[in-house]
This record gives C-alpha cells, structure tokens and sequence, in this order.
C-alpha cells in the first residue's frame, strides 16, 4: 500500500473491505462542497441531484440496468434486507418461499421478511460449489413460487457460484433469482445479463469505494418491490426513503468506473499473484489446505488452513508482523466464530478452526505477497517450535 503510515503494514483483507480508491477520495471530496439536499429544487439542490443521477448512470452501465432500475441504499446488508420480501413482485405476485444457498453471506442467510417456515438452504459440495442437482430436484418436487437467493461468488472461499445455470432452472419454474454480486464486482462481469437474474445487489467498499453505499439493481419486467424497508420522502422511487448520501454515491460511483476500467487487467494481474502466493505456500507446507480448490474461484482470494494451528493464533501473529489478514471463519464484532461455509462443504472442525483467508486489490504488490509468505514461514515455524519446547519441557 502507498502512504506513509502504512508503508509497514501490508493489507491482505480486500474481501472484508479494500482501501478507498483515490479517485473515490477525489469525488466524494467535491461532493461534500455541494450544500444541496438532492430533492430540493433550487440549484444548489440540482447539482446534487445532478451528481446523484450521473452515479446512477454509472452504476446502472456496472449492473446492465437502466438507471430507473438502480437503487441507492446504504449497502449490500440493507440490500439483502429489501430485497429478501414477498413483497418483491411481478404482475404475477411475489415468491411463496426463499430459497438460499448454504454458503451465503450472513446478510442473505437472515432471510429477512419470509417467516422461517417459508425459507429452505440448499447445499454446497465439497469444494463450496453450489449443488444444480439439489436445486433441480427441488424445484421438481414444489410447485410454489421460488425466489432463489445466490452469491455469485464466496466471500470466505472465492468460489465462483453457477448463478446463470441456476438461474435457467429457477426461470424455467417461473421463479426469481436475486444475486448477491458483492465479491464479484470489480473481479468480474457482475450484470444483470451475464448473471442471468432478476435482481443483484453490490456493496462500494468492497469495489474501494467508500463504506455505507450500495445499490440494488432489478431486471426490469415489471419487478418491483412492494413495501419499502425505509419509509419517507419517497426518495428512490418510494424505494427507499432518507436524504441520499451523496458524497458516498459519487464515491461508489468514482470507484466502480475505477475497477470496471481495470477488470481484465486486474484479474489476471491479481490471479497471477494469487497462484504465486499459493505455490509458494504450498512448498513450504505441502499438507496446506486449500479450500475451493480445483473449482473455478475469484482471482484474488485463497482461504487455506493447516490442521494445527488455530487462525485466532496465526491472525493475532501476523498482525503483530504488520500482515492485516483474516480468518476463513465468519468473524462479526471481531469475534472469530467457527464458519458456517466450511460446516457447509464438510469440512472437519479442527482444520476449519485454522482457515486464514487473504485476498489482495488494487493496491497489492509482488513484493506484499512475498513478503507475507516469508513472515507467515517464519510464523509457524516459530509456532511449531515453541510448542515443540514446550512438549519437551513436559516430558523432563
Ligand atoms: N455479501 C457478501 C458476499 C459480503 O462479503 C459482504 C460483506 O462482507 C456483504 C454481503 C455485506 O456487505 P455490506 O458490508 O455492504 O453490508
């Protein structure tokens, strides 16, 4: 990373959030100049409007929505929340049951405005791949009307969901597919068209915008959703009311034109990276796991563990030689907590308790990289000995 203060320290958590971009910096640095309320009709409120609605243009070309299908809402948490409602209809009503993958984000797996009774999880295989065949016969058995809540890729693992296959099938039923596309956007084509659904939703910090702003995009075809979460001024279409955040709007926007220039390139630069990282991991620890292997993943991530020893260790470790990386386990409030992806692929509990993930962006260099594999060496080295004097001890 550039910047004085953190010259020392090397950021690997991209996945949990990635450093604001400077052009997001830049743009959300002129918006604060703007006095306007963005619904106020005099100019001062037009230029905000103005700047609000040429984000949603951007972000409308991001998601291959029209811009009068973009929400703005304070992120993919909230979105997740909206959308997640039978109140989502077409001109043929809403869904009778939610259904979601087993590796969804928590923000997805709350379920939200479907009574528990009217939820199902649908599994992963082994490698975090969601399971067609499940879905399939499913969907063969029920005659309701589905709304399939699908990743399209996994925060913790990186792999890379079958959202359009999935989305064929659910269709086919006559049923909706929302896609939580927050993982994806800025690593790959996280569209409408290209996931096939009928509604994605994406997050700004993760893209190196700034935290609080997201947008929720809908394909269109009469989809709307009925009863808002957030209601007031009418704001976003009577899709979500308050005062728009304008200043992080136009940093989201700053930030998705940033990443959606760079998308080709990053990705090979990034997975180049990534497969340095894990070859070099893998030769000095050839009993490494590395979870997702062998399925088609994000270019930036690798979720990995060794058997023995734990990630709280290996976090706190690393930390202290200047490494921010994180757990492979779902951690809210700082609390690391066994993970409910790796439960979901069958992974055995004392290798889940030992899965670091690091996932590299915009800022991440060769020499980050390498510098992290000889620390996280020398780390469990050092692990290992002073456990192995310690057993010593005990024996005398
Ligand atoms: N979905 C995925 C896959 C995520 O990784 C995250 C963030 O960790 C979220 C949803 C929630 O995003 P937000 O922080 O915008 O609420």
């Amino acid at each position: 990373m550039s910047g004085a203060a953190s010259q020392e320290r090397v950021y690997l958590d991209y996945n949990a959030s990635a450093p604001l971009r400077p052009e997001a910096r830049e743009a959300m640095l002129a918006a604060f100049d703007l006095p306007g309320n963005a619904s106020s009709v005099h100019a001062e409120g037009r230029a905000a409007r103005a700047l609000m609605e040429d984000a949603r243009a951007i972000i409308a070309r991001f998601l291959g929505a029209g811009p009068r299908d973009v929400v703005f809402l304070s992120g993919a948490t909230e979105a997740a929340n909206l959308l997640l409602t039978p109140s989502l209809r077409d001109s043929g009503g809403g869904a009778d049951e939610l259904w979601m993958g087993e590796a969804e984000h928590p923000c997805v797996l709350a379920g939200h405005r479907f009574p528990g009774e009217r939820t199902r999880l649908l599994p992963v295989d082994a490698r975090g791949r969601f399971d067609l065949g499940a879905l399939e016969r499913a969907l063969s058995e029920y005659n309701g009307r589905v709304m399939l809540a699908l990743q399209a890729a996994n925060n913790e693992t990186g792999v890379l969901q079958p959202v359009a296959e999935a989305a064929r099938l659910v269709h086919a039923r006559n049923g909706f597919v929302v896609c939580d596309a927050v993982q994806l956007a800025g690593r790959g084509d996280c569209s409408l068209g290209a996931l096939g659904v009928d509604a994605v939703f994406i997050s700004s910090h993760k893209l190196g915008g700034p935290k609080g702003a997201g947008a929720i995009a809908l394909a269109g075809r009469g989809l709307h959703i009925e009863e808002p979460l957030v209601r007031g001024g009418g704001q976003e279409r009577g899709a979500r009311g308050g005062t728009e955040n304008v200043a992080a709007i136009a940093g989201f926007a700053a930030a998705a034109v940033a990443a959606g220039r760079e998308v080709a390139g990053e990705a090979t630069r990034l997975s180049a990276l990534r497969d340095r990282l894990e070859a070099r991991l893998l030769a000095d620890f050839p009993d490494l796991a590395i979870f997702g292997a062998g399925v088609v993943r994000l270019p930036n991530a690798i979720a990995f563990a060794l058997g023995d020893v734990s990630a709280e260790t290996l976090l706190m470790a690393l930390d202290m030689a200047g490494f921010a990386v994180s757990s492979g386990s779902a951690c809210s409030s700082g609390k690391v907590r066994a993970s409910h992806v790796l439960a979901a692929m069958g992974v055995e509990d004392h290798i889940a308790k030992g899965a670091l993930r690091i996932s590299l962006g915009w800022a991440t260099r060769e020499s980050d990289v390498d510098r992290f594999c000889e620390t996280f060496r020398k780390t469990i080295r050092d692990i290992r000995a002073r456990r192995a004097g310690l057993a010593a001890r005990k024996i005398v």
